[in-house]
């Protein structure tokens, strides 16, 4: 079995062969870019690279860049629990040449990885491309011997990259894998590209344009790569499934869940298994780079994050706090590959015990006040804001845990009441403010600061590990 260390080393030292440059992952909050909530690609740390502001003693890089998409411009988190195939932190490994090699040797150096390297059935490939790069779709053709079929041309940006309405920016072609016809899904482009059948493994970023404010393009005078592949996609490929959850790693951190529980972890809890394993590694490696939990900004998405895992160690009936006690499982997994877990394990474990114990005292009543709120709703009817509120202001229930325990019931929230509610609130602590003449109470300031969290990113003025930004 070609278990997750063991992709990772292949990829990292193939690219290696190749003359680039092993890089270490940069850590989840992005240091050159306060705009970016995570590190969410591997581009992230090269991103003044690719525009010539910054160059270094390489033009070739690969990495194993850890992910985080659970907020601000990539969000996963509601795919959690719902797909196969995503995570709120995965590893993206990628190869990157800044103004090195360009489409000619990118598609390639991928093509050979996968079917050598790794040794998976072409037969089972097929690739997107930008409808009008006829450039890849030639190099497809010719190389890997893709027919016009496995080819498919997509018009939306879903494949033509760019970071923001300026600067560098390209088509991309995204390498897909079918699962065989026994999983639900159609190819990207279908109505049914939604399922789990045709899995994107790999993303080519081809940068060759510069846009402008007016609109226009120039070629960009070095061309540049930027790809990213899932390494817990090409696990579940190599290891048989087209389920991220099964593969080596996940699945020891499912058991782990399991064990700590005394449930089964196939059983009916299958699903709360799977996001507690999905979040712990997001909320251990956000606080091993220096996020904690807080009312605001990065912290709250992290306390977001916990309490949502939390939730599901109450529904799998556990008495005591869960998550600290499943941290060394991790440890045992990553730690070798990510120092800086096994560094801050005992942090991870005392914050994780404190946050649990903390909302432990206030979630088995909120989930009962939810259930009664509930069984007195009409059929199709929403949860009033006002409710939402409540268990958000009473009980600690950040609005997307109340959103996503509803979702299993098929029922959402009333966002507009529920924001209605937040200001009301806000309205009222300011009189209290200014009528008294001096300090509210303090824990009024308290809510003030949670609600903002909830609607708006405050992160970018918030502290993070390198002090503020
Ligand atoms: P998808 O369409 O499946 O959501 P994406 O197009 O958003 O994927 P990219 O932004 O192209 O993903 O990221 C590059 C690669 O990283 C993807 O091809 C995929 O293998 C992997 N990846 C992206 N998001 C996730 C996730 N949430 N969990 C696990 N792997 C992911
Ligand atoms: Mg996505
Ligand atoms: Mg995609
Ligand atoms: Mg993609």
């Amino acid at each position: 079995m070609q278990t997750l260390n063991d992709i990772r080393s292949t990829f990292l030292s193939y690219f290696g062969d190749h003359g680039h440059a092993i890089v270490p992952s940069s850590p989840l909050v992005p240091r050159n870019d306060p705009t970016l909530m995570f590190t969410a690609a591997g581009m992230v740390q090269f991103k003044n690279l690719f525009t010539g502001v910054e160059t270094r003693d390489y033009s070739r890089a690969t990495t194993a860049q850890k992910c985080v998409r659970a907020g601000g411009k990539h969000n996963d988190l509601d795919n959690v629990g719902y797909t196969a195939r995503h995570h709120t932190f995965f590893e993206m490994l990628g190869n990157f040449s800044f103004g090195d090699y360009f489409k000619e040797d990118a598609i390639p150096l991928a093509w050979d990885l996968l079917t050598k390297g790794f040794g998976i059935d072409a037969s089972k490939l097929l690739v997107t491309v930008y409808h009008t790069d006829d450039e890849a779709v030639e190099i497809w053709k010719r190389h890997a011997g893709l027919s016009d079929d496995r080819i498919i041309r997509i018009a939306t940006d879903d494949n033509f990259w760019s970071a923001g309405p300026t600067g560098p920016c390209g088509p991309c072609t995204e390498i897909f894998y079918d699962h065989g016809d026994h999983i639900w899904g159609g190819p990207p482009g279908s109505p049914e590209e939604d399922g789990d059948r045709f899995v994107e493994i790999w993303n080519l970023v081809f940068m060759q344009y510069e846009q402008f404010e007016d609109g226009t393009r120039r070629d960009l005078p070095n061309k540049s790569i930027d790809t990213g592949m899932g390494i817990e996609r090409v696990a579940a490929l190599l290891q048989g499934t087209n389920d991220n959850y099964a593969t080596d790693l996940m699945r020891s951190l499912i058991e782990a869940s399991a064990n700590a529980t005394s449930t089964d972890p196939d059983g009916p809890g299958k699903t709360h298994h799977r996001v507690i394993a999905d979040h712990l590694r997001s909320t251990s490696f956000l606080m091993a780079d220096g996020v904690m939990p807080s009312n605001d900004g990065r912290g709250y998405v992290l306390r977001r994050i916990m309490r949502r895992a939390m939730r599901h160690a109450h529904l799998l009936g556990a008495q005591d706090p869960l998550m600290h006690r499943l941290v060394p499982a991790l440890v045992g997994q990553m730690g070798a590959a990510y120092p800086e877990l096994g560094q801050a394990q005992r942090m991870i474990e005392q914050t994780l015990l404190q946050e649990e114990t903390r909302f432990r005292q206030t979630l088995d009543r909120g989930l009962k006040l939810l259930d009664e709120e509930v069984s007195g709703l009409d059929e199709g009817a929403v949860l009033p804001g006002a409710a939402a509120f409540k268990l958000y202001d009473t009980y600690g229930f950040p609005l997307d845990l109340t959103q996503d325990a509803l979702r299993e019931k098929g029922r959402s929230v009333d966002t507009d009441g529920f924001d209605a509610a937040m200001a009301e609130q806000k309205a009222k602590a300011r009189a209290a403010w200014s009528g008294s003449g001096e300090a509210a109470d303090a824990t009024v300031w308290f809510d003030v600061a949670e609600a903002d969290g909830v609607t708006d990113f405050l992160g970018y003025e918030t502290e993070t590990a390198e002090g503020k930004i």
